[in-house]
């Protein structure tokens, strides 16, 4: 047998699909749509529209296949809008086939287990979409930005910490194969928002009462560590960017073509998985006429 990944998924082509030959760097992404993005707001949300309505389909599809599971992991600085874009992207999915888990400051009892043992709990059954805000990816990113939480850890091993992160990409790059491997399509997406962008969000949850819920401080914080995060991000996406496993980099200072491109290709996925209603066999259907008579018959 040839060495080439049989079954496994295949990533879909974009124009924000990270390569895995090390070369993504994060000074040259677009935070903003490509220059002939001419679509204005009112057909960006069309065109989202219609892609949800297909999204839906593929969704009934993937639930009856019942072969794969898809993962949709959301990774973002602050006020990027994983929520916003979790939210339209799967406002038509019918609830009972996808749910969302947000990761954040874990638990003792999360302290008390392997990296990855919080989010492989909650992972996608077959036929379902399972959707990561913020995922394992925070091991390698705010830790990574703040090595000061892996006192809370209590690792038996202390490496130095360039050797723990790398260890820490390889269980992910590992895991994650597992998982394609068995049937769990993955699809990462880095919503990349400027730093000025981000500036703007901040100013306006705290000039807009009624934004003034989302505003807190710990992100201004955050926001502090700006340089840290990006280097973080750069190296945790090239480390991790597999063929079955891919990061997208999707241009988040327009929520609108954001929205709509993180859709398209959840879309594309789905398509590439040639998702098809089970058929049923000729023995079950040859007693369909039996049982279509036993029903008319009833009254
Ligand atoms: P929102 O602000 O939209 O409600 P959020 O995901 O930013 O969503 P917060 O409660 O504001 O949620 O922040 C969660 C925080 O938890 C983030 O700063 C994140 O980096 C942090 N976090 C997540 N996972 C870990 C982890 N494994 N270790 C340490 N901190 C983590
Ligand atoms: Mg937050």
């Amino acid at each position: 047998m040839s060495k080439k990944s049989v079954n496994l998924f295949r990533a879909v082509e974009s124009p924000y699909l990270v390569g895995n030959d090390g070369g993504f760097r994060i000074a040259g992404q677009p935070t903003t749509p490509p220059d002939n993005f001419a679509l204005s707001k009112k057909a960006a949300r069309r065109e989202l529209q219609t892609c949800i309505e297909q999204l839906r389909d593929q969704q009934r599809k993937l639930y009856a296949h019942n072969k794969w599971a898809l993962l949709l992991v959301f990774q973002a600085m602050d006020a990027a809008g994983k929520d916003g874009t979790i939210r339209h992207v799967m406002s038509g999915i019918n609830p009972a086939g996808c749910q969302v888990f947000s990761f954040k400051q874990p638990s003792s009892q999360e302290l008390d287990h392997d990296f990855l043992w919080r989010t492989s709990r909650n992972l996608p059954e077959r036929g379902r979409i399972g959707i990561f805000n913020r995922s394992h990816y925070e091991e390698v990113l705010v830790v990574r930005v703040h090595p000061e939480y892996l006192g809370a850890q209590n690792l038996p091993r202390t490496p130095d910490l360039d050797t723990l992160w790398s260890e820490r990409y390889d269980s992910i790059r590992h895991h994650e194969k597992h998982l394609a491997r068995n049937g769990t399509a993955i699809l990462k997406f880095w919503l990349n928002i400027s730093r000025e962008e981000q500036r703007q969000r901040f100013l306006s949850r705290l000039n807009e009462p009624e934004k003034n819920w989302k505003f807190s401080s710990s992100d201004v914080r955050e926001r502090g560590y700006w340089d840290d995060y990006m280097v973080a991000y750069e190296d945790a996406i090239n480390a991790t960017t597999k063929p079955w496993a891919p990061w997208y980099a999707i241009p988040a200072d327009n929520k609108h073509y954001m929205r709509m491109t993180v859709a398209r290709i959840v879309l594309a996925t789905l398509e590439s998985l040639n998702l098809s209603y089970p058929e049923v066999d000729g023995d079950r259907r040859g007693r369909f006429d039996e049982m279509r008579k036993l029903l008319e018959n009833e009254q």
